[in-house]
């Protein structure tokens, strides 16, 4: 039987009282697939103080969202998470008697605001997600995930949203699945959940995030779910409505976490769980590949304005002895690296002359 996974689920942030209990009420009878246990969600979500980015944005309904949040739970019997970014944001959730907080990533980055809300969580037994940092710093997040230890070593669990980048295609946060494999490696007694709305910044991307992050044997999920998506006050285009929350939650594959009988030894759960991480290398190494093709071909754009050669072979040679040099250090055979470096010189020139020849 797999191990219950952890889903979190709810808006984004408390709009209206109206709205927090409409989708509670949508999420309270959920139910997970059998193949995933079969339970409801284990937090309902939903954000009263909201960290923006920017001023004039919505930045959440306060303290007075606090007494809907306390309804849902006594209303709805569901157990129910906030942010927090301060000690007193901390102390007024401990008022309001909810079960947990979280500490989003503009937070987890501050290490001084992490030990303030630590300590005030001291004697608690409110249950603590911790975001991964904005910046892809796996030393920050674990020194964040420490600070909660330190000061209440019960129910502290990491999530990872992703990493904020300047460049970063379609997806709103680089997934960098690394640095959270890493964490876990790290920290492998700490729940690990993945947030594949903040991840995506659009639902379309949604299925196959969390679909990784299963792959990957995350813990679990936190996923908004609106009742109207959008109508959301933020982050409206990564909100799922309730029935496609639910009909996503049905559509994944839950995979069995530990071998639950004998035709899944443990050697075969294994060679899965790396073949998945060397599967997350491989997109790195075909987007950089991508990525180093487009600067092939911006240089052929100004080769062909300045009428220059395509083949300069002084470059070739500097590239060449420089990455057989830093295969080396590596560990690498160099006439491996030579070899792949030979393909890639081979496809830059091909496409150069493409770029040279098209009028
Ligand atoms: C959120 O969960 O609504 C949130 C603000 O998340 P993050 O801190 O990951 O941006
Ligand atoms: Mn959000």
């Amino acid at each position: 039987m797999m191990k219950h996974p952890i889903i979190i689920a709810g808006p984004c942030s408390a709009e209206t009282e109206e709205q927090v209990r409409s989708a509670a009420k949508d999420l309270k009878d959920f139910r997970l697939p059998a193949s995933a246990g079969g339970e409801g969600i284990s937090f309902f979500r939903a954000g009263v103080w909201k960290p923006r980015t920017r001023p004039g944005t919505f930045e959440g309904v306060g303290e007075t969202g606090l007494p809907w949040l306390s309804r849902v739970r006594e209303d709805f019997g569901l157990s129910v998470c906030t942010e927090v970014a301060s000690a007193r944001h901390v102390e007024l959730v401990v008022k309001t008697g909810l079960e947990a907080v979280w500490i989003g990533t503009r937070t987890t980055a501050n290490p001084f605001l992490v030990e303030e809300i630590a300590k005030a969580l001291q004697g608690t037994s409110l249950h603590v997600f911790v975001k991964n940092p904005i910046n892809p710093d796996l030393g920050l997040w674990i020194g964040a995930v420490q600070r909660v230890l330190h000061y209440c070593p019960e129910h502290v669990y990491a999530i990872h949203r992703g990493f904020s980048d300047y460049h970063i295609g379609q997806l709103r946060n680089a997934p960098l699945w690394r640095v959270p494999i890493e964490f876990k490696v790290q920290m492998p007694e700490i729940p690990l959940l993945c947030d594949p709305s903040h991840l995506s910044g659009n639902t379309v991307y949604i299925p196959e995030l969390a679909q990784r992050a299963l792959d990957l044997n995350f813990d679990g999920l936190m996923l908004e779910v609106h009742p109207r998506p959008s109508e959301a006050l933020c982050d409206a285009g990564q909100q799922l409505n309730p029935t496609t929350f639910n009909d996503l939650m049905h559509s994944l594959m839950w995979r069995k976490s530990t071998p639950s009988d004998d035709s899944l030894s443990e050697e075969k759960i294994l060679i899965d769980a790396i073949r998945t991480r060397i599967d997350v290398l491989d997109d790195d190494l075909v987007d950089l590949l991508a990525q180093r093709m487009s600067l092939v071909d911006q240089i052929g754009e100004v080769k062909k304005r300045g009428g220059i050669g395509i083949i300069q072979i002084e470059r070739w040679n500097t590239v060449s002895s420089r990455t057989k040099n830093l295969a080396t250090e590596k560990g690498l055979d160099d006439t491996f690296i030579s070899e792949i470096y030979r393909a890639i010189h081979q496809q830059s020139i091909k496409r150069q002359e493409k770029i040279i020849r098209d009028e």
